[in-house]
């Protein structure tokens, strides 16, 4: 093993979250998470990404649940080589520790979406500066993350530690772990966000994430010598709108339907081409840029739901990329079955999965109505996929366990289920019937 690669072998021990310059070893290969500010991938971008797929990995990304695109299957010898073609394009941060902490998620729409209560672009631009050039914050948890919700058609809705929605142009909620905990002016964020990850570290003992903090605690210690956070806002009296989308405990086919194919856009157009668990090969993000740039799109977004946009189309040609994009194998239908199926990798990129978990999902999807209920496919009990209760097959060493109603490390119902045994179950709940 290559010395400089051994840390981050290591490291898949303590629940790694991976980088461009901390790659993950996952059983395809490493991982190279490129986190891209805004969600913002232009079209030139895209396709140098294809090529550096093709070139140093096994061509397949995934799009991740904090809007990250993650390059799949680089081999060890490789990885040197693709961080020096990042470097040179600009693309890699200053140091790992940096990278990992600059972890924010914006509204996809921001700049696009005239109903829009503000752009989030700039707040999440100096957010992440912010993160970069402060040192302190370095400590951090992994996975830790700050979301900036600027209101509009798509509610970010990501449940991640600190949160921050536009109440109107000039005004955001904050939320620590989900829980409401004061507002703050637009230009007094970046002051707010660093005195609330400054309390976290003070007050987190051994927790990791600002939810456990806030159950621990409260948010009043966590929001004490803040000034800039204004104290007294509920829950209630906020305008805290879903997306439907959030932890996919849901197939919500209307929330999909706000998201999926053409979509109006204030005078324009977008369209939202959705991935099958999330997965785009090469050659798909090549076709997806070439796509829309030929018909007048000006860059892509990427979201936490699993779909990319094409963004500032006209409405016509947003239906003419949306029929061509459905054509190309992009989810654009929001009643597609498939959309249900939640699925880990599974056999063979991770090394302790029992099964083809993505295989099976699309053997199973013909039998499913899109009722409201997510499908998760797990390749073991740690279900990586999916933290919310579903109906969940899990993978064992003689075919699947199925649990109803939970989590892959449940007790299940059923277990040693074949392909038929889980068809009928399928059939049966889609009847109404209990399996
Ligand atoms: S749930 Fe298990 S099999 Fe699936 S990705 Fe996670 S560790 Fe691997």
């Amino acid at each position: 093993m290559i010395e400089s690669v051994r840390p981050m072998v290591e490291s898949l021990r303590k629940g790694w979250c991976p980088g461009a310059l901390a790659p993950m070893l996952s059983g395809d290969g490493f991982i190279f998470r490129l986190r891209l500010t805004n969600g913002v991938l232009s079209f030139e971008r895209a396709r140098i990404f294809a090529e550096l797929a093709g070139r140093f990995g096994n061509g397949a990304f995934d799009l991740s649940a904090r809007a990250n695109l993650q390059m799949r299957g680089v081999a060890v010898v490789k990885i040197e080589a693709l961080q020096e073609e990042l470097r040179e394009l600009g693309l890699l941060d200053d140091d790992a520790r940096a990278e990992a902490v600059r972890n924010v998620v914006g509204s996809p729409l921001a700049g696009f979406d005239a109903s829009a209560l503000l752009d989030a672009r700039p707040l999440v631009v100096a957010l992440e500066s912010l993160l970069t050039r402060e040192k302190a914050l370095h400590d951090l948890p992994p996975k830790f993350g700050f979301a900036i919700d600027g209101g509009g058609a798509l509610p970010l809705d990501v449940a991640t530690d600190i949160v921050f929605v536009a109440q109107a142009p000039d005004r955001l909620a904050v939320l620590l772990g989900g829980v409401v905990a004061g507002e703050v002016a637009r230009e007094n964020l970046g002051a707010a966000a660093e005195g609330l990850a400054r309390n976290f570290l003070t007050l987190r003992g051994e927790d990791r994430r600002m939810a456990a903090v806030v159950k621990r605690l409260g948010v009043a210690p966590l929001i004490e010598n803040i000034p800039v956070i204004a104290s007294g806002a509920k829950q209630s009296t906020c305008q805290l709108a879903s997306s439907g989308l959030r932890g996919s405990a849901h197939n919500d086919v209307a929330a999909h339907s706000k998201i999926l194919g053409a979509q109006p856009c204030g005078a324009g157009a977008f369209v939202g081409a959705g991935l099958l668990f999330g997965r785009l090969e090469a050659g798909a993000l090549e076709a997806l840029a070439q796509e829309a740039e030929a018909r007048g799109a000006i860059e892509l977004r990427l979201t936490p739901w699993r779909a990319i946009l094409a963004v500032g189309l006209a409405p016509d040609a947003a239906q003419d990329l949306a029929a061509r994009l459905a054509g190309l194998g992009f989810l654009i239908d929001a009643r597609d079955s498939r959309l249900a199926f939640t699925a880990c990798p599974g056999a063979p990129a991770c090394p302790s999965a029992r099964g083809d978990t993505r295989a099976l999902a699309l053997a199973l999807a013909p039998f499913w109505s899109a009722d409201g209920r997510r499908i998760h496919v797990s390749g073991c009990i740690k279900g990586c996929a999916l933290h919310a209760p579903a109906l969940t097959f899990v993978a064992e060493q003689d075919g699947y366990a199925l649990v109803e109603n939970g989590l892959a490390r449940d007790e299940p119902s059923a277990r040693g289920l074949d392909l038929a045994a889980m068809r009928n179950a399928l059939i049966s709940l889609s009847e109404g019937t209990r399996v």
